[in-house]
């Protein structure tokens, strides 16, 4: 098979702010191994997986996954090499004092915990935020960067969960969670997802509609002031095709400069004010409750630690909560888990229409709102590690990029089997797809081409098949209501002193955009626990 790699060594020019040949040449030799490497790891991984892990080693040599994988490692070398000219800032790694008895400490700072802090702090509760991440100042990282996925990514954004079509996963790890690296797009529940939800969690619409109020006034939830409502791809296809379409609101705040407005700037700013404490580059191991208080264990760059909180709220995210559950042998189970499947597309115009940073906010969706579409991140090295990863191997020069945008398509899953299963003491994510989710992501690709050729694309990838399954939309595995680890109110049965608070409670898929309505849970989780 033919082998491209000089699309990357080209951004790995463009982003070192080098030419160095010799370096170019071992970048692509590694990437020339890469099916190697793959294919060895795919091996060891079947000694422990058994039969899933053959099937997708059998994938990983068919010539798709091969251009997959060498995609996968070529971007996981170029990130590993982008320049790192970025502040951190000085959070207390070392300086803590270990003796103190906090009332709550808090694992994990993105949205779930960052709104558990805050509501904690405001009742005037001791509180420390543990954040296994580094802390970097928003203004000092180019968002949508190569430098923030290594830097504030979980493993560079490279994660999977294994299966016949595996997908690839990205996680935020850094403080503010993934609410520093996202892009920012809020979406309230609608339709049946609303009601499904809301009788989940046995609220009313009037308690959920004020929660939601007071997380938009929180975060400055706002369309742009320009509107910038494309005229071609996706926004044209859904006007001819009758499908709704949008501009959807961010949280940002617009002035001279653009402000995104994540955590660390909005819920965690606030609990700092109000006395919340924040250690960062500290990794949580394992709770160990004991009578008057819980030990919580965690690993930094000092070593072994242990702090002490007479309550504890797992916020590390959907995936990582039930891991320390489990590896506190508070729990020892197979989880469940929850996702929004996304298909990607590239499409030409015959114009120019993208400066370097396209990403308009605009989405559309069927009526039935089972399937959304949307545009994607389309930075130049986006957008060409996109079409690598679509089959594209020509290396496209910016006048010709500037004329392409990325798009995704997304749906609710019907009957696919999602768990966090066992697998030698660790919880590894795994997916075993059913027949209707199969028609789906057919579906929901053919559906996409559709619309972007109605919107005048010239040229769409992918040419054939639809494109490698990712998601950055995880929920679920712990749901509010169908849980026997947990009560309604996010507590541990087993120890109500610990509680929960990430996307692991939805109780279902979203729908739209999950950032949003995970806090509203977290904020009814605090409000109903506070009052007790
Ligand atoms: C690239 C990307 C784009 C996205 N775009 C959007 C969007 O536009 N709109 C939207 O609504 N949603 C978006 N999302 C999803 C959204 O960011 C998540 O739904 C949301 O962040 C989930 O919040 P959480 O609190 O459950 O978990 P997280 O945000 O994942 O926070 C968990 C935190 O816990 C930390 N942690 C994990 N393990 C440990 C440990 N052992 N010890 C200490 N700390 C730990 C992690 O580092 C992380 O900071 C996007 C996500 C990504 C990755």
């Amino acid at each position: 098979m033919r082998t491209n790699s000089d699309v990357l060594g080209k951004f790995y020019d463009r982003y070192t702010g080098t030419d160095n040949e010799i370096k170019r040449t071992v970048y692509s030799r590694r990437i020339n191994q890469a099916p190697i490497f793959i294919v060895a790891s795919s091996r060891m991984l079947a000694l422990f997986l058994g039969r899933l892990a053959i099937i997708d080693f059998l994938i990983s040599i068919t010539p798709g996954m091969n251009l997959l994988i060498r995609f996968l490692y070529g971007n996981a070398t170029l990130i590993h090499k982008s320049p790192e000219d970025t502040k951190v800032v000085a959070c207390k790694e070392d300086a803590f004092d270990l003796d103190v008895v906090f009332d709550l400490v808090v694992v994990g700072s993105g949205p779930g915990g960052s709104v558990a802090a805050l509501r904690a702090a405001e009742l005037g509760k001791k509180v420390l935020v543990i954040e296994s991440g580094k802390s970097f100042s928003p203004s000092s990282i180019e968002h949508h960067s190569l430098a923030q996925t290594r830097l504030q990514f979980r493993n560079g954004g490279i994660n999977f969960i294994w299966g016949v079509k595996p997908i690839m996963f990205a996680e935020g790890m850094t403080l503010g969670g993934g609410s520093e690296v996202n892009s920012g797009l809020y979406h309230r529940l609608e339709g049946a997802h609303r009601s499904q939800i809301l009788k989940a969690l046995r609220t009313s619409e009037a308690e959920w509609a004020e929660l939601e109020v007071l997380v938009e006034n929180e975060l400055s939830v706002q369309l742009s002031p320009s509107g910038n409502k494309p005229d071609y791809g996706l926004v044209l296809g859904a006007e001819i095709y009758g499908l709704q379409s949008k501009e959807i609101p961010r949280w940002r705040k617009y002035g001279a400069v653009e402000q995104h407005q994540g955590m660390q700037v909005t819920y965690i700013n606030k609990a700092s004010r109000v006395g919340t404490q924040v250690l960062v580059n500290s990794v949580v191991q394992r709770l160990i409750p004991k009578e008057e208080y819980i030990e919580v264990n965690y690993l930094n760059s000092s070593g072994r630690q242990v702090i002490r909180g007479k309550e504890v709220i797992l916020a590390a995210g959907t995936i990582e909560t039930p891991r320390i559950l489990n590896r506190s042998r508070i729990t020892k189970i197979d989880f469940c888990l929850n996702l929004h499947p996304m298909l990607r597309a590239v499409a030409a115009q015959d114009k120019v229409i993208n400066n370097g940073d396209l990403f308009p906010s605009w989405q559309a969706w069927t009526n039935d709102l089972k399937f959304k579409f949307g545009y994607s991140v389309s930075t130049f090295p986006y957008l060409s590690a996109t079409l690598l990863s679509l089959g594209e191997n020509r290396d496209f020069h910016n006048e010709k990029l500037a004329q392409l945008a990325a798009y995704f398509s997304s749906f609710v899953l019907e009957d696919s089997v999602l768990k966090l299963k066992r697998v030698g003491g660790i919880l590894i994510p795994i997916i075993n797809w059913g027949k209707a989710d199969k028609k789906l992501i057919n579906d929901a690709s053919n559906q996409l081409y559709a619309l972007l050729q109605a919107g005048k694309a010239t040229e769409i990838w992918p040419q054939k098949g639809t494109s490698p399954v990712t998601t950055v939309h995880l929920f679920g595995s712990i749901p509010i209501n169908a849980s026997k680890v947990i009560d309604s109110f996010g507590r541990l049965r087993k120890d109500p002193r610990i509680r929960i608070s990430d996307g692991s409670l939805m109780p279902y898929a979203p729908w739209g955009n999950p950032q949003g309505p995970i806090m509203v849970l977290c904020e009814l989780m605090a409000k109903r626990c506070n009052k007790k």
